[in-house]
């Protein structure tokens, strides 16, 4: 590795860390040998559930340089999205912590895209595309490569100092730098995610069933939730934390400091009432820039309507 491609890593490094993300690791742009197996595994028994569209672009998916031409490095970005804020009343249908404030996609988009500004500046003119739960990119895949964690027993990335509660987001782009070692698993004998688990969806090896899982089950479901599932969501009415929650390593983490991702206090102080009485109008208002508009007030409708009848 040249001299210029360490430099250009430190740089690259210092302007991510200006830009306010909180740990950026570098691989190198290849085929994802490893993972292609386990992908195929995955996508043959069905565990992607309904999400068809996770079936194209197979080898998209595993190789950078077919989403960015002549790639020679992904830049991997981690933003903490942790809080320690609650919705206050305990009997309240129960919101994933990443949807407390402003839709990430947006947030982190720009940001990343002010990051490339500042890399072609500072660097020189790189083609590359940025992504955060955007395209076809084996997010966490790549952010394990690049020394930020490694992936957990529940599939989600852990990084050592500061836990699991992060958006990972990418840069893709021409220019040559450093790779990152990839760390250890340190799940050890751990199992806390897989008993947790309400619905039995974190499967041995590090796989999991979409099919069974309240996350994809809350948000990416658009038909009738399976009726199994009833009195099994733990009053999650959109995603769930509760592997993250229970996961030793998460004792570390962090409140955000990210004013956009601050929740708004109606949302907070909505009680139990104010959850049943939801009706389109409310929802619009707020939850105008929220993730949670992903489901529709169609969905969260049928959320809340599943969690209390
Ligand atoms: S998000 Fe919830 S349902 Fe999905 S694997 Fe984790 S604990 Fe299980
Ligand atoms: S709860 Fe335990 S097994 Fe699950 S991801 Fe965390 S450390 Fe690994």
């Amino acid at each position: 590795m040249n001299f210029s491609a360490q430099k250009n890593s430190q740089i690259v490094k210092k302007l991510a860390k200006d830009e306010g993300f909180d740990f950026c690791g570098i691989s190198k742009a290849e085929f994802l040998d490893s993972e292609a197996k386990r992908l195929e595994y995955w996508l043959k028994n069905g565990f992607h559930g309904k999400m068809q569209w996770m079936e194209n672009y197979f080898d998209k998916r595993l190789d950078p340089r077919l989403l960015v031409q002549g790639a020679k490095s992904v830049i991997s970005l981690l933003y903490n999205y942790h809080t320690d804020k609650k919705q206050l009343n305990s009997d309240v249908p129960i919101v994933s912590k990443y949807a407390f404030g402003k839709d990430y996609h947006l947030t982190i988009k720009e940001k990343l895209y002010k990051l490339l500004e500042k890399i072609n500046e500072n660097i020189g003119k790189t083609d590359a595309r940025v992504f955060t739960d955007s395209a076809p990119v084996m997010e966490r895949v790549w952010a394990a490569r690049g020394g930020l964690g490694w992936i957990g027993k529940h599939t989600l990335l852990i990084n050592k100092s500061k836990g699991s509660f992060y958006f990972i987001a990418e840069i893709i782009c021409d220019i040559e730098l450093m790779p990152d070692a990839p760390i250890k698993d340190y799940c050890g004998t751990c199992t806390a995610c897989i008993d947790a688990c309400p619905t039995g969806a974190i499967l041995p090896g590090k796989i999991l069933d979409s099919n069974r899982c309240i996350s994809y089950l809350t948000i990416e479901l658009k038909d009738e939730l399976p009726v199994e599932f009833k009195n099994k969501l733990e009053n999650r009415v959109f995603g769930c934390d509760i592997c993250q929650e229970v996961c030793p390593w998460n004792r570390f983490a962090e409140s955000n400091k990210e004013a956009d991702f601050q929740p708004q206090l109606e949302f907070l102080n909505m009680n139990k009432k104010d959850w049943e009485n939801l009706n389109e109008e409310t929802f619009n208002k707020l939850f105008k820039n929220s993730a949670i508009k992903r489901t529709k007030f169609k969905g969260l409708r049928r959320n809340i309507d599943f969690l209390e009848n």
